[in-house]
């Protein structure tokens, strides 16, 4: 679900433009839509791409290295042999995820910035813009609220928050993060004015198969679910597609990796990520900002 909001004397007209572009970056970053760039590029081994998703393939790379390959836009083959793309699930043998691993490295990704061209250097290889494509969308949402003059407005989707401004009367907003129980229940209450605040969690797409669960959240290393001890990492952040790339990444990197990886980029982000323990690690720069019921560990630079 989505929900888009914008105040002031140009709102209106602020919220049809940002749902036509929901609708416009979905129809070009989909990997399920047949006719979008990302799977004309997957069905055709390459291709030129258009403005948006050369931006975010761009970026997408950045993260990949940036987070030592954590963030691997090539594990589109590993996701499909999951049956996380169609909802037809099955755990596949570890054999197959063995061979499928060849065609997930992102070094086998070429893309060149000055034409906007990318291949694959590895026959079957195909690429995924899921774990970036929900932030880019909020955060072109906050440029289209800018240039309608909108200076309060939020937009949430599916969890995913991001804000302009703060609320009419000043005050900041309050996003609650979801939590892992169930629909209604949440970690606690964030307070925010202009950032993103981005969730990535191993129960928001998932199966059970022999009362093992398995979620949609892929360790490029083994082509297994992600199994780090984190079960949700919230990341709040000025630009949307670094806070939903890096939720993704952190969720893989484990609660110890991901807080090194924060002291080395506390610039660009903060973090709230819960264990499988029950335990709820906070970076000190929004420690103050949360409101929670749960035992708090400050992560300090
Ligand atoms: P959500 O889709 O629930 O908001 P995420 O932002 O964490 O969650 O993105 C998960 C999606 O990212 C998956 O559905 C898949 O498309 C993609 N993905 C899975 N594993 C990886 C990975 N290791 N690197 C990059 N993208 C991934
Ligand atoms: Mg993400």
């Amino acid at each position: 679900y989505m929900t888009v909001t914008a105040y002031g004397s140009h709102g209106e007209e602020a919220v049809e433009k940002a749902v036509t572009e929901i609708e416009r970056l979905d129809g070009l970053l989909s990997t399920g839509e047949e006719s979008s760039e990302i799977a004309q590029v997957n069905a055709n081994g390459g291709g030129t791409l258009g403005k948006d998703a050369s931006y975010l393939v761009e970026r997408a790379l950045e993260f990949g290295k940036s987070t030592g390959g954590a963030f691997d836009i090539a594990i589109y083959p590993i996701m499909k042999e999951w049956g996380f793309t169609t909802g037809d699930f099955k755990v596949p043998s570890k054999e197959t995820l063995d061979g499928l691993l060849e065609k997930t490295k992102l070094s086998d990704v070429v893309f060149d910035k000055e034409t906007s061209t990318i291949s694959f250097k590895t026959d079957g290889m195909a690429i995924d813009l899921g774990g970036v494509a929900k932030g880019y969308t909020s955060t072109r949402i906050m440029d289209i609220y800018r240039e309608c003059g909108v200076k309060s407005g939020l937009v949430n989707l599916g969890g995913n928050v991001q804000a302009l401004g703060t609320k009419t009367d000043g005050s900041k907003w309050r996003v609650a993060i979801q939590g892992v129980e169930d629909d209604d229940s949440y970690l606690g209450v964030l307070s925010i004015s202009d950032k993103a605040v981005i969730t990535s969690g191993g129960y928001e797409r998932y199966f059970e198969q022999d009362g093992v669960t398995y979620h949609h959240i892929i360790d490029p290393t083994t082509g297994y679910p992600a199994d780090s001890g984190l079960i949700s990492v919230t990341i709040v952040s000025d630009d949307g597609t670094l806070a939903d790339g890096l939720s993704t990444s952190l969720f893989i990197m484990g609660e110890e990796k991901a807080a090194q990886f924060w002291r080395e980029n506390s610039d660009e982000f903060e973090a709230i990520m819960e264990t499988s323990d029950g335990k709820l690690y906070v970076t000190e720069g929004i420690a103050d900002s949360l409101t929670t019921d749960m035992d708090v560990t400050v992560i300090e630079k």
